[in-house]
């Protein structure tokens, strides 16, 4: 059923989606050569808003940060919750310095995003590992070299897209 594909919460896809329209996606790219990208993105310091607002309103940041990727991307491309606060996204046709400027746009726009809260606004950052699939590599293989490179812009200061080099 449907349910079984989409996360409650933001109504994206879920992991499991994910995990079928990226094998989806690495079969054309050795069949067809299609290239393709993905983004790991990972709410920053997530765990404050909920300790601060509580977790109905880290609901909401999750529901505005979800909103803001899937609104800003192609309909080609997909964004889905990979869990928690965590965000994967699959972006066609893109080529290293097109899938850098995707992210950098991505987080720059949920940089600029808020929540009213009462007499606040609740912002929020995310970072971002970025890599472009290889012919290769099954989607385990992909989403753990994304992953490092998001590791590497944790303990680098947050709210950064890390490329591979
Ligand atoms: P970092 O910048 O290193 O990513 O720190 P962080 O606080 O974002 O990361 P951490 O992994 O320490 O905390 C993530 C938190 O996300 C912990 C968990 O309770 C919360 N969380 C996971 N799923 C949900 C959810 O569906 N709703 C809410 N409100 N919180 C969630
Ligand atoms: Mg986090
Ligand atoms: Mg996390």
């Amino acid at each position: 059923s449907r349910a079984a594909l989409i996360d409650q919460l933001t109504s994206l896809p879920n992991r499991r989606l994910i995990e079928m329209r990226l094998a989806e996606s690495l079969d054309q790219l050795k069949r067809y050569y299609l290239p393709f990208g993905i983004i790991f993105a990972d709410v920053d310091y997530f765990k404050q808003i909920n300790d601060t607002y509580g977790h109905a309103v880290g609901d909401e940041i999750l529901r505005m940060v979800s909103q803001t990727l899937s609104a800003n991307i192609r309909a080609s491309d997909l964004v889905g919750r990979w869990g928690g606060e965590e965000f994967l996204l699959i972006i066609q046709q893109a080529a290293p310095h097109t899938l850098a400027k995707v992210a950098e746009k991505l987080r720059m726009l949920v940089e600029n995003s808020g929540l009213h809260h009462g007499q606040d606004i609740i912002r929020t950052t995310m970072t971002m590992g970025a890599v472009v699939a290889r012919e290769d590599e099954d989607f385990h293989a992909l989403i753990e070299r994304a992953d490092a490179l998001l590791y590497e812009g944790k303990t680098t200061g947050r709210n950064r897209v890390v490329l591979e080099a």
